[in-house]
């Protein structure tokens, strides 16, 4: 038997993966921690071949460490590391011919809902936002036979979920190819790619580098052919991740999954407390025995994730709830070491009309937490004791 023959061996775990990426695999020193490329260039040994790495915009040895571990832990053929979330978002929309159509959910995150209209509105695409956990939109999904279904689950900050097979399944059926979101679960708790998306997005900024250091994203295919050609226009359009925020990255992710089970933990106890507590109305987290949707997030979520939303009740005032909190800091951000809050109808969707906002579910009172690493006791202590000088 050779020694390339296939084995039975088992895939590694996400915790090897991460722990193990780019190790001992440094050609020039035999540096343990991939080395930080920095260099624009690279030596053309032989002018007539072109060497592995040749400019720093279409590939870097710092940047392939990260892409290599994020297709192992989506299980996909390919990655390709972008400057930001949205540059990843935007990367599978310029291979689409014009007047491609797109299918996204009308609650999708902010920026990409502002990407596909104002491409729409360019008459660039033409794109229809649907409630995506509706059988009607499935029905309306197959009679507009889109290119492009772009699916986002748990829905940001309703925490609604969408079924990622019953879309896959219909994509197939009418010849689309599926996009999902993973950015608010991570591959620890959710893989978009095993329940049949072609590919899968993240905002690296979020949970993956999860230190509140940097923004980036990344994209990751099933077919390896798929991300070659991506990686062609990643680099046509110069939206291709820097050196070292792929060094940062790939250094704050090393902990991914200890912190992500880590603040799933901590947002459950938190949750727990607060179901019933007079001054939560409502509470959205997948994590509840209670969410309508309870039995497609044990079939399809490896855990419900650290982040929620619930209303606050109508004798306490949102803004000094906000001033009360001591430990979680109000920012519009997610995935971090540090637990943030967030009044959406105050802070990210003060543009809106409250009308508009009210069709999205978006009321004046709906508080957004990202759980992160303090410990739980602290955390409720905090939120109990701003719902007390919240009180009018
Ligand atoms: C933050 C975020 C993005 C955009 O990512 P950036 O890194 O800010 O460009 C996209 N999708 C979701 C779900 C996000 O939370």
């Amino acid at each position: 038997m050779s020694d390339d023959a296939p084995t039975d061996k088992p895939a590694p775990h996400a915790e090897t993966v991460l722990a193990q990426a780019g190790v001992g695999e440094d050609c020039g020193h035999g540096a343990i921690a991939p080395p930080l490329y920095l260099s624009s260039t690279y030596l053309w040994d032989d002018p007539d071949k072109k060497p592995a790495y040749d400019y720093g915009r279409s590939r870097t040895p710092t940047r392939s460490v990260l892409e290599t571990l994020l297709a192992e832990l989506e299980g996909g053929g390919g990655a390709l590391v972008c400057a930001t979330g949205m540059a990843a978002i935007g990367l599978p929309l310029d291979r689409l011919p014009a007047g491609a159509k797109i299918v996204a959910p009308h609650d999708c995150y902010g920026g990409t809902y502002r990407l596909l209209a104002a491409h729409a509105d360019k008459g660039r695409f033409e794109v229809r936002f649907l409630d995506q956990t509706t059988e009607e939109a499935l029905r309306a999904a197959r009679d507009f036979a889109p290119d492009l279904i772009y699916l986002e689950t748990p829905s940001n900050p309703l925490m609604r979920i969408t079924d990622l097979s019953r879309w896959t399944a219909l994509a197939k059926e009418i010849g689309a190819l599926t996009l999902a979101d993973n950015t608010f679960l991570s591959p620890i708790l959710q893989r978009p790619l095993e329940w049949g998306c072609d590919m899968v997005v993240h905002s690296t900024t979020k949970y993956i580098n999860g230190h509140t250091d940097i923004i980036g994203g990344a994209l990751i295919t099933k077919d390896p052919e798929l991300a070659s050609e991506l990686a062609w226009w990643a680099n046509a359009t110069g939206v291709t991740g820097a050196s070292f925020d792929s060094y940062m990255t790939l250094r704050g992710a090393r902990t991914l999954s200890l912190r992500v089970h880590r603040a799933q933990a901590t947002a459950g106890q938190i949750a727990d407390a607060l179901v019933g507590h007079p001054a939560v109305v409502g509470l959205n987290y997948p994590g509840l025995g209670s969410h309508p949707q309870h039995a497609l997030i044990r079939r399809q979520q490896k855990g419900p994730g650290a982040m929620m939303s619930f209303d606050l009740a109508p004798s306490i005032d949102p803004r000094a709830f906000l001033a009360g909190l001591e430990v979680f800091t109000p920012a519009a951000s997610l995935g971090g070491f540090e637990s943030l809050v967030c009044i959406p109808a105050i802070m990210t969707h003060a543009g809106m009309t409250p009308a508009a906002r009210a069709a999205a579910g978006l009321g004046d009172r709906l508080v957004r937490l990202s759980i992160g690493l303090e410990h739980p006791e602290d955390l409720l202590n905090d939120l109990t004791a701003a719902f007390a000088r919240g009180e009018a």
